[in-house]
């Protein structure tokens, strides 16, 4: 590793074939990925590998689609990951307050989809996983330190990027300089590579914030998870290990503001207040988390000698549960065209090799941001002819198998052109 820009210029070696800013959970799937093939990649964070693992690093849980968890068992961190992965065997939908698809009896508005009826496509899978992100985080960070070819600098910040016909120079907020063909950018919505890179990002604030909780349930929730579209906006109940769950809802920012860092009792009583009917008598664990909620889609995924991925490339409402899917689709697809291409002999940071990661990425980040996008407005709020619209279009999905079945392979990531790992083959 260089100490400085000028020893690196021009002919010093390279540290490694790729070097990743940012080692959250996609650039740490990455990692894996790539020296899964036998690539070396740094991988750059300034958060210690120590602090991504305490509770208070990020509150939040994930809805992890089966074809998600296949890469990660591909990639060896299944051993880590499989005794917090509670399994996600139902999801109920209901639009407005009662009755809910929960119920015996329920209204027309609900929709109901069981791992059961696409069986024959998963494998016996269920629809997808719950796992609290700092057990993610744990996981992926354990089974990158016992890897060989992956180096982790932290704590460490990316601070800028030079690239040369040859290489990008990535210099840390230290003075430290490394230098590879390819310089990948993970590190969030705030991405250094992509701004350094010059690509641009579309989106705006939704002037809500993200807010999480994880509580303990007086009953068994036998891996059901619920998502009530109620007047004040989404509120999901996801079911986690240990008979608890990480309750997930939208509030406007100030409000949610407000319950950051308040203590369990008034957070108790703000959600009975709330959504008393739907949640028995829950005991709020742990502190609450506020999330602001934006759309942004980079204008591009690659630049000469830079890709990104994960949130940097896109970040999309929490609605759907689909944020981190698509940065580890990112992932699977990045790992295997930078492999695919050093087989031909190719430069991996040359702009057609990157070309074919933005292109086989482009569609699905897009079309995934748009959907979400218009699905926040139609279900965030409670004009009377939107909600006879939608509980029509719930109504009428949840009497068609097929559709039904098509959602649950959409969001279990089970179609479309796959990478390899989401198949969970190895590259
Ligand atoms: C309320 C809420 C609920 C959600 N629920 C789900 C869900 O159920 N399912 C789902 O798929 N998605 C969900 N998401 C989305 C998901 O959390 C994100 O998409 C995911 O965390 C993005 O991961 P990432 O690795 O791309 O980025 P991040 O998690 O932001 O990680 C970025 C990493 O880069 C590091 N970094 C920052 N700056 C630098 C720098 N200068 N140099 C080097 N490193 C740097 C950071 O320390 C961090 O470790 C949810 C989001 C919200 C807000």
């Amino acid at each position: 590793m260089s100490d400085t820009a000028s020893d690196s210029l021009p002919d010093a070696p390279v540290d490694a074939d790729v070097i990743i800013a940012g080692a959250g959970m996609a650039g740490a799937t990455l990692g894996l990925a790539l020296a899964s093939a036998g690539l070396t990649a740094i991988l750059v964070d300034p958060a210690p590998f120590d602090a991504q693992l305490a509770p208070t690093f990020d509150g939040r849980s994930s809805a992890i689609a089966y074809a998600s968890f296949r890469q990660w068992k591909a990639l060896g961190a299944g051993e880590e990951l499989e005794p917090h992965a509670q399994r996600i065997e139902q999801i109920l939908v209901t639009d407005g307050t009662s009755p809910g698809a929960a119920a015996s009896r329920p209204g027309s508005a609900f929709l109901r989809f069981d791992s059961a009826e696409i069986g024959d496509v998963s494998g016996g899978e269920p629809l997808g996983y719950m796992l609290e992100n700092r057990r993610i985080r744990a996981g992926l960070a354990r089974t990158v330190e016992v890897t060989p070819g992956l180096t982790v600098l932290a704590p460490a910040k990316v601070a800028s990027l030079q690239v040369t016909p040859a290489a990008a120079l990535v210099t840390l907020a230290d003075g430290r300089v490394l230098k590879a063909p390819l310089v990948v950018g993970a590190e969030g919505k705030a991405s250094v590579i992509r701004q350094q890179a010059g690509i641009g990002v579309v989106g705006w604030p939704y002037g809500q914030s993200g807010v999480v909780a994880t509580v303990e349930l007086e009953r068994d929730h036998e891996g059901v998870a619920h998502e009530y579209f109620l007047p004040g906006g989404p509120f999901a109940i996801l079911p986690l290990t240990g008979q608890r769950a990480s309750l997930v809802w939208t509030e406007k920012t100030a409000q949610a503001e407000a319950l950051r860092g308040a203590r369990p009792e008034i957070v108790h009583a703000h959600m009975q207040r709330r959504f008393g009917e739907f949640l028995g008598a829950p005991k709020v664990v742990g502190p609450v988390f506020v999330y602001p909620l934006a759309l942004a889609l980079a204008e591009q995924m690659s630049a000469p000698r830079v890709a990104i991925l994960g949130d940097a490339a896109h970040g999309v409402h929490p609605i759907a549960g689909q944020g981190l899917n698509l940065g580890l689709k990112d992932a699977a697809a990045l790992a295997q065209v930078l492999v695919e291409a050093l087989r031909l002999g190719e430069d991996i940071g040359a702009e057609a090799v990157l070309e074919r990661y933005a292109a086989w990425r482009r569609f699905d980040n897009t079309m995934l941001a748009a959907a979400t996008d218009v699905f926040t407005r139609l279900f965030s709020n409670d004009i009377a002819p939107l909600r006879a619209a939608r509980g029509l279009g719930l109504a009428v999905v949840n009497q068609i198998a097929p559709a039904r079945r098509f959602f649950m392979r959409e969001a279990g990531g089970g179609v479309g052109d796959l990478p390899r790992l989401l198949r969970g083959e190895a590259l």
